[in-house]
């Protein structure tokens, strides 16, 4: 099964595709993970991809395809894989239309209300451990280290709020494109618990 995620952050792509990784046998394939993997073993995509990042730049287009291109000739990829981040672009798309032929694209669907509630009162730890704001009840230290508990960033109101336009720019491409290829599954995650929308990302999946 060759899937692609597509979530705004704070939608539960992750836990969604760890879930679907374990229960479905499928590599998780995130182009982060791909750069980390191919700057450490020092391979020359991963030696052309640092010479742009050493400069500030961008990693060209080209480059990201080639890179996750490569990946999906590994063996854990035999039966399929869950793509996460990757395509980004109507470009990437089209080339990896042209190698691949994807099986669904699962679009997770969240209010931004939501998204921007739930990731504003996201709380992170050193030590790796994350929370939600409104279950802590007040308390401001980690329950598994006791260390004090910190908020990213990023996750800040108005910058969630630039994130989320970000992505919803960028994505809406895609999900035009997916969806007139007929590959795009919808999955209405508003006012669902993280078991209901598995079921329901499940439900889709068999039919494959
Ligand atoms: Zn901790």
């Amino acid at each position: 099964m060759k899937l692609i995620f597509l979530g705004a952050p704070g939608a539960g792509k992750g836990t969604h595709a760890t879930k679907v990784k374990a229960d479905y046998a499928l590599p998780h394939i995130s182009t982060g993970d791909i750069f980390r993997a191919n700057l450490k073993e020092g391979t020359p995509l991963g030696l052309k991809a640092k010479g742009y990042m050493d400069k500030g730049e961008l990693v060209p287009d080209e480059l990201v395809i080639d890179l996750v291109k490569d990946r999906l000739t590994w063996p854990d990829c035999q039966n399929g894989y869950i793509l996460d981040g990757f395509p980004r672009t109507i470009k990437q798309a089209e080339a990896l239309d042209s190698f691949q032929d994807i099986d669904a694209v699962i679009n997770l669907v969240l209010d931004d209300e939501t998204i921007i509630r739930r990731v504003s009162g996201r709380r992170m730890c050193s030590c790796g451990a994350t929370y939600n704001v409104e279950l802590l009840g007040g308390k401001t230290t980690c329950e598994k280290c006791g260390k004090e508990l910190y908020q990213r960033e990023d996750d800040k109101g108005d910058t969630v709020r630039t994130r989320l336009e970000v992505y919803n720019r960028d994505t809406a491409p895609l999900i035009a494109y997916y969806r007139n290829k007929n590959l795009l599954t919808d999955i209405d995650c508003n006012g669902k618990s993280i078991d209901e929308v598995y079921q329901a990302i499940c439900n889709e999946l068999d039919k494959i």
